[in-house]
């Protein structure tokens, strides 16, 4: 039995994994879990699972939560507890789904104490990854991406890394693919939204409509990976069935394949080496034809252009874009600006944010905050 830290328990990534655990109760137990400050959709997690520990970032949510517990499970709060429950010694596996830079420092916890990670934040390697890979390598961590694309490449290198020259990310193109760029600046945040072939968080869902999503993913996959920048190729293949592949120098090219369900990444991660079922439906291949692929227009999708182009800056650059990205998402969510303002909002913030070329945590974590600042400002000129 392996005792499962869920930290982000009411997001999308958060409900798949319970989905996971309640087709193998037999395997898998819960221990703690964790949200923001949704504590009525907790309380009916706790009543549902006993997890030893729950915790809510938010200190009021904790606090009526407390109220309505009638179980022996403890209710704490705030971001320490989150690095307590993930480094905690009866914790086996971490799975971090928490959204944006604030999930990063209980991954980061989990990855000191020598845990499974099973990463879904993808936002703590974009803005930590040399500290956090090294946290993995001392401690002796085993980091398993949940990320669809990942965990493809991950699958395929299963079979050894020799001979490997390059990897390449699938993306769908979100629901604009062929909206023409003169229309996407009135595009609503529940347009946006509304993805194609996956059902995600709003964060996360709005990066893959302006393919910021494919950006920090070419980031994470450069940690993740230990690859060049130049080794990392994004195609765009609208129905989301190739998740990702691998090119060998003998012209071979591996690719792993499935229907667009983030169980079947997840139940991988949990269960690896081994394979369990998750609930998903064998791929019919023969009832998904075409299956397109198309080269970015990384002129219309400027976020994606704007990744790459922090990968290859390096220090402080990811990061910044990574903390104005969180900003201007935020600020196009609450109707505060458009559409295509989003890359905007970042190319000027970093422009304006100063470079630096970090070595330690703190420095990442001050920077993340003044950079927050300079996007709200500019944020402001453009409402
Ligand atoms: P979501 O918005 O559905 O859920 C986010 C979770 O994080 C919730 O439980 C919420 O309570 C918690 N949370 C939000 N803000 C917080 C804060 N400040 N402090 C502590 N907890 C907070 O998001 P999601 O779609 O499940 O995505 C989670 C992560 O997984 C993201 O990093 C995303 O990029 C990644 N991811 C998601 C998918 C997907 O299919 N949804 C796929 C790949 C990777
Ligand atoms: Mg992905």
């Amino acid at each position: 039995m392996k005792n499962i830290t869920l930290l982000g328990a009411t997001g999308s990534i958060g409900k798949s994994t319970l989905s996971v655990v309640d087709q193998h109760s037999d395997k898998f137990n819960i221990f703690a879990l964790s949200a923001n400050t949704s504590w009525e959709k907790m309380a009916e997690l706790c009543h549902q699972y006993r997890p030893k520990f729950a915790v809510m970032m938010d200190e009021n949510a904790a606090s009526q939560l407390q109220s309505v517990i009638n179980n022996d499970t403890q209710v704490l709060s705030g971001e320490q507890a989150l690095c307590d429950v993930a480094a905690h010694e009866q914790t086996d596996y971490v799975m971090a789904a928490i959204v944006g830079s604030a999930g990063m420092s209980s991954a980061l916890s989990a990855a000191r104490a020598g845990k499974r990670i099973m990463l879904a934040n993808k936002e703590s390697l974009v803005l930590a990854g040399d500290i956090f890979m090294d946290a993995v390598k001392r401690s002796g961590a085993e980091l398993i991406p949940v990320d669809s694309e990942h965990s493809a490449i991950f699958q395929c290198l299963q079979s050894g890394r020799s001979g490997l020259s390059k990897i390449q990310l699938t993306a769908s193109g979100g629901p604009f693919l062929h909206t023409p760029i003169n229309e996407l600046q009135s595009i609503t945040p529940d347009e946006a939204c509304a993805h194609p072939n996956w059902s995600m968080g709003r964060k996360i869902s709005v990066d893959s409509a302006t393919m910021m999503n494919k950006g920090l993913e070419v980031i994470e996959a450069y940690y993740l990976f230990a690859l060049k920048p130049e080794q990392i190729d994004v195609v765009i293949h609208p129905q989301s069935i190739i998740h990702s592949s691998v090119y060998y120098k003998d012209g071979s090219t591996l690719s792993q394949l499935g229907n667009p369900d983030m169980r079947s990444v997840i139940s991988y991660a949990m269960a690896y080496p081994r394979r369990i079922s998750a609930g998903v439906a064998p791929l019919d291949l023969a009832n998904n034809s075409p299956l397109e692929f198309y080269a970015p227009d990384l002129d219309k999708f400027a976020c994606l252009r704007l990744a790459f182009d922090a990968l290859k800056q390096g220090g402080s650059a990811m990061g910044t874009m990574n903390a104005a990205n969180e900003v201007a998402v935020d600020a196009f969510l609450s109707h505060k600006i458009k559409f295509l303002d989003v890359p905007d909002v970042i190319e000027k913030t970093l422009n304006q944010a100063q470079h630096v070329t970090h070595t330690s945590l703190d420095e990442i974590i001050a920077n993340d905050q003044s950079v927050r600042e300079i996007a709200t400002q500019i944020v402001k000129q453009h409402a």
